[in-house]
């Protein structure tokens, strides 16, 4: 996954790779999940897997036997070309998927790289793939700052996803509202009000500093029990370029880690409505330029492609639902090659109808399927040579629900006019 790639791409990408590993499914408890963290060496995860392969002797199936040893051999060859873990580590998935009833298993094998670190080595082997912790991943990634307050602590973080990361804890000093005997009570509201400010000044400081280092940073949310919070933010203790990016301020029952936590499991709403909105912009910039015929605006797979191919692309826009393959075939007679876009779930079908078809060159019956790509994802390849940005856009929002319906779901927004 390059650096460049949105974030939109990047989840759209590992979406789409694990609903197809998810609709895998083993003639018995055959296929092999391997999730290697980065610290972990290769050689000792060559060794659990030679361990794994003797256990597998004991199988009594004869078939499961041979195809769960034959999976761990793949497995431990690909882990081979490895001599430590990538950055965030390694998923490996391998087994015998039955194409069409018993025998007709074929051993397949899948090599992820994840986009965010793997915590812990585990080794499966099931009827399904474990897919789960990556499907984590494949969620809403964006980092956003939060800020917890009471008048006793304070906390600052980063949410990724369902990640958190503290970045600081504060305790005010400030001592309850009681005061101690002897004490003028107007002296001790002078006092506390005093300390008050200094405090929240504190985390108004840190909290600036804190997170304007975080790259990327999409909003900042303030929690925390009681009207605390309120006083902060109303307050001059903000940078004012912290004030711009808060989406919410929510209730908490707690301070410090849980109040993150609390945040974390609410926020959830207010995080995807900010991306729907951001999807709502791109599309608006879509139908502007084309309700204003300024050549800027384009449609449909033919055109964007063209466009992309010319490199004048500057913003490409795809729909998350669209699921076009494009097939090439190809004549085991005389070698002419040929494609075709269809709908995902037309495969089996086009398959079927290709074995009566005959070749548009030499007219015999001998077609067959070569290679079949995702579409979406070729337009996003072809796009990213170019240097042109993409965003997969969902159906959430009335304009994405055009973008797929109206538009084919393709679209582009050219950096000049261009014939
Ligand atoms: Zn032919």
């Amino acid at each position: 996954m390059s650096a460049s790639e949105s974030d939109s791409v990047s989840r759209f990408r590992l979406k789409r790779t694990l609903e197809m590993l998810a609709s895998k499914e083993g003639r018995g408890t055959e296929l092999i999940s391997l999730y290697v963290p980065p610290e972990r060496r290769i050689h000792e995860v060559m060794a659990n897997l030679r361990e794994e392969y003797g256990t597998a002797s004991n199988i009594k199936s004869r078939t499961t036997r041979k195809n769960v040893q034959e999976a761990i051999d793949r497995v431990s060859q690909r882990l081979k070309l490895f001599k430590e873990p990538p950055k965030n580590g390694l998923v490996i998935f391998c087994g015998a998927i039955p194409r069409n009833g018993a025998g007709t298993e074929k051993m397949e094998t899948y090599v992820l790289e994840p986009p965010e670190p793997i915590n812990v080595y585990f080794y499966r082997c099931d009827a399904k793939f474990h897919i789960e912790p990556l499907l984590a991943m494949a969620r809403e990634r964006d980092a956003y700052g939060v800020i917890v307050i009471d008048s006793s602590d304070a906390v600052v973080a980063t949410v990724r996803g369902q990640r958190m990361e503290v970045l600081q804890q504060f305790s005010s000093g400030i001592p309850g509202k009681h005061r101690a005997g002897g004490q003028s009570a107007r002296r001790f509201e002078r006092i506390r009000e005093q300390a008050m400010n200094d405090y929240f000044r504190r985390v108004g400081a840190h909290a600036f500093e804190l997170l304007g280092k975080v790259q990327g940073l999409k909003g900042l949310i303030i929690g925390g029990p009681g009207p605390t919070k309120f006083d902060f933010v109303d307050g001059d203790y903000l940078n004012y370029m912290l004030k711009e990016k808060i989406l919410a301020t929510i209730d908490t029952s707690y301070v410090g880690e849980r109040g993150v936590d609390e945040i974390i499991s609410r926020s959830q709403d207010v995080l995807q409505g900010v991306r729907y909105l951001e999807e709502k912009k791109l599309v608006q910039k879509f139908l502007y330029e084309i309700g204003h015929e300024t050549g800027l605006g384009v449609y449909g797979e033919t055109e964007v492609r063209r466009y992309l191919n010319a490199g004048v692309v500057d913003l490409l826009l795809v729909s998350e639902k669209m699921n076009i393959l494009h097939v090439y075939t190809r004549c085991k007679n005389c070698g002419a090659g040929d494609d075709a876009l269809i709908p995902q779930a037309n495969l089996v079908k086009f398959e079927q109808d290709l074995l009566a078809a005959t070749c548009k060159k030499c007219n015999s019956a001998a077609l067959y399927v070569e290679e079949t790509g995702d579409l979406v994802d070729e337009l996003i390849d072809i796009a990213e040579k170019q240097n042109a940005e993409v965003e997969v856009i969902s159906t959430e929002t009335d304009e994405g629900i055009m973008l797929k319906d109206s538009f084919g779901g393709i679209a582009a927004i050219l950096r000049y006019k261009a014939s």
